[in-house]
């Protein structure tokens, strides 16, 4: 490979991802509301006006519009090109750890519907089966392929199909636990499915460590909410931990199964 073949592929992965984050923008707003993420087309909220071409461009287009709609005038969120930029630089982190080769393509996808249900999870605590369901399905299908071509899957097809029974279980029988020990609702239904996710992408091997980076990283937020005196009863949604998870598993499963190694040795 040219030198100059590493530098153009992030540059085109990049930019890729700003597109991609304009649409997770629209499954973002649009899929808790149960509307359809391709009708209609962009508009204002304040206005209404379908955004011209000009108008629809990541990043770029909230910078020469300063933030305003261009007909009404009304504020864009800050937060609409602050996620095309998240998602072009993971997206950049992605193909930088994986390299180019065709798993490239599944390891953005799950980067992708990670960000979306992590966004949607903050905003609106719950994780949607319209994205989850077919997260699994897509998962266990991509890895299904290496029965016929190992290019393109992360894990086996066996490891795919175990790690979506092992995530959902694990979590269900760690919710069912606490319901009846504590009589209350610890999780929801949809940590539940993000987790079978998380291990039909990855396989079994990693549902163990995500679970155990999401309970580490939620615990530290959570004390850490405790400590500025947010009180107790903050509720905390899970999904974004479990994402976090899943998404460190994809780029150094090797160096976070030594990192584990080393902290039960020591
Ligand atoms: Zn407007």
């Amino acid at each position: 490979m040219t030198p100059l073949f590493p530098v153009a592929g992030y540059g085109l992965v990049g930019l890729f991802g700003l597109l991609i984050g304009s649409f997770l923008n629209v499954v973002v707003h649009r899929v808790p509301r149960r509307e359809s993420v391709i009708r209609p087309a962009s508009h204002c909220p304040h206005c209404g006006h379908v955004l011209r071409a000009w108008e629809n461009i990541p990043i770029l287009s909230w910078l020469l519009l300063r933030g305003r709609c261009h007909d009404c005038g009304g504020p864009i969120a800050w937060r609409y090109p602050a996620l095309e930029l998240m998602t072009g630089i993971f997206s950049v982190v992605v193909a930088w750890q994986w390299g180019f080769r065709w798993s490239l393509i599944p390891a953005l996808l799950f980067t992708w519907i990670l960000l979306a249900l992590t966004l949607i999870d903050l905003e609106t605590q719950l994780l949607p089966d319209r994205i989850t369901k077919p997260g699994m399905l897509l998962g266990l299908l991509i890895n299904a392929s290496a029965l016929f071509w190992s290019g393109l899957a992360l894990t086996t097809p066996w490891n795919a199909l175990l790690g979506m029974v092992l995530g959902y279980g694990s979590l269900w029988l760690l919710a069912t636990g606490y319901l009846k020990m504590t009589g209350r609702h610890g999780m929801g239904g949809g940590d539940l499915k993000l987790l079978g996710l998380i291990g039909a992408w990855l396989g079994w091997q990693a549902v163990f460590l995500t679970l155990f980076i999401a309970a580490l990283s939620g615990g530290l937020v959570a004390v850490a909410f405790l400590l500025g005196g947010k009180g107790r009863d903050y509720a905390i949604p899970f999904g974004p931990y479990l994402a976090l998870g899943g998404w460190l598993m994809l780029l150094w499963p090797h160096e976070i199964v030594q990192g584990y190694l080393h902290l039960l040795g020591s």
